[in-house]
């Protein structure tokens, strides 16, 4: 991406358009607060497996009436956002210090926006980055005691 087309306001996410049933959703949530599987149409998933005829590709006995699917075009806007939030991921890796000091936390400009920080930290088995740029990148690593992260880049010989 040049320079001069980075986005300054975030990045819209288009409808989380996947396999699932177009009136399902996942509420997180503590354990008291009637959180979990939810349905936009009043069906009760409260019932063990009743949130099956809301998956993709349910089976025939997991049958909803109400079911309808995302249109091709909602989810393929769903794919692009997700491959190229991947990409910001990656590119956003790229741009942190190499290997980031265990225990230690900052932040540098971000790559993928104008005017983002991307912060990160990093702590033993594990690391996190965010852009405070709404929907830029942001993710959590695992890491294996004693590596290197990121690696460090290849030198010219
Ligand atoms: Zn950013």
């Amino acid at each position: 991406m040049a320079e001069n087309d980075k986005p300054r306001t975030g990045f819209p996410r288009p409808l989380r358009a996947t396999g699932h049933c177009r009136h399902y959703r996942y509420e997180r949530g503590d354990l008291l607060s009637g959180t979990g599987p939810c349905c936009a149409r009043e069906v009760s998933l409260r019932k063990l497996g009743a949130a099956l005829a809301c998956m993709p590709t349910p089976a025939a006995d997991a049958y909803c009436p109400l079911r309808q699917e995302y249109t091709a075009a909602e989810r393929q806007m769903w794919k692009e956002f997700g491959d190229a939030l991947h990409h910001r991921i990656a590119q956003a890796i790229a741009a942190l210090p190499a290997p980031i000091p265990l225990n230690t936390s900052g932040h540098v400009p971000c790559p993928n926006c104008e005017g983002g920080e991307l912060y990160y930290a990093r702590w033993d088995r594990g690391a996190a980055i965010q852009c405070n740029t709404e929907n830029c990148a942001g993710a959590r690593f695992s890491i294996e005691r004693g590596a290197d992260w990121p690696a460090k880049p290849e030198e010219d010989a």
